[in-house]
């Protein structure tokens, strides 16, 4: 391969590489993925807040259970007792006045449950609903962590391979010439090198001086000369 061959293989070889890492950085999964995640955090704060106002409730709710469970039982040892009773009147009406007074107790705190659960009923609804629209896009959060998994190991391998070919050129080019060709590259990033089209180097993109493309046009055979602006070497 001749020098300036190497040289134009040596600077494409340099803006594939830039490329396949600029789509290894903007994957349209990646995308999506953050839009997701946002959407999912989203539906976890909305989630949290319901769970916290239906909390307080769950709590009422279970000692109202507990309550009128133990007031039921009170109801039965009373009735249970009244009719096996073998004591005066005056303590059969005693035991009547509190089995009437456990009783009332005992249907406020039902009540009590009841309302409780009727309070709870959309809180959960709404809980159920919230979970429900999160779960295709957990789902789908799977799919795409997998996915951007896969298309990464893909592209670092493309990469890997990219750069091993790179290092051949960049080995084989004269020593000189290597030499600028990496020190515009550290200075300008992507290559180290850049072509000259309708007049502009399209590493920067900036128009050459008609004094420089002039100059540029009329360089001697194996003669390469640096962007004025970007220090890159200029190519045909
Ligand atoms: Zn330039």
């Amino acid at each position: 391969m001749e020098e300036l061959e190497r040289l134009r293989a040596l600077t494409e070889a340099d803006r594939w590489i830039e490329r396949v890492i600029a789509q290894r950085e903007h994957l349209p999964e990646l995308e999506e993925l953050s839009t997701l995640e946002a959407e999912l955090r989203s539906l976890l704060g909305a989630l949290n807040e319901v769970q916290a106002s239906a909390e307080p409730l769950r709590e009422r709710y279970v000692a109202a259970q507990a309550t009128s469970a133990k007031l039921a039982a009170r109801v039965g040892e009373l009735e249970r007792a009244l009719a096996t009773s073998t004591g005066s009147p005056r303590d059969l009406a005693a035991m009547q006045r509190e089995l009437e007074q456990v009783r009332e107790r005992a249907a406020a705190a039902e009540d009590e449950e009841l309302n409780v659960m009727l309070e709870l009923e959309p809180l959960d609804e709404t809980i159920a609903a919230i979970k429900e629209r999160a779960q295709p896009g957990v789902a789908r959060r799977g799919e795409l962590q997998a996915a951007l998994g896969d298309l990464r190991a893909t592209l670092d391998e493309e990469i890997a391979a990219l750069r091993e070919t790179r290092a051949d050129l960049a080995h084989a080019l004269d020593p000189s010439w290597r030499q600028r060709y990496d020190a515009a590259l550290k200075r300008s990033g992507v290559s180290g090198a850049a072509f000259v089209d309708a007049g502009r180097c399209d590493g920067c993109r900036i128009a050459l001086s008609p004094l420089d493309y002039d100059r540029f046009t009329h360089l001697a055979e194996g003669v390469v000369m640096d962007c004025p602006e970007c220090g890159r070497m200029l190519l045909r």
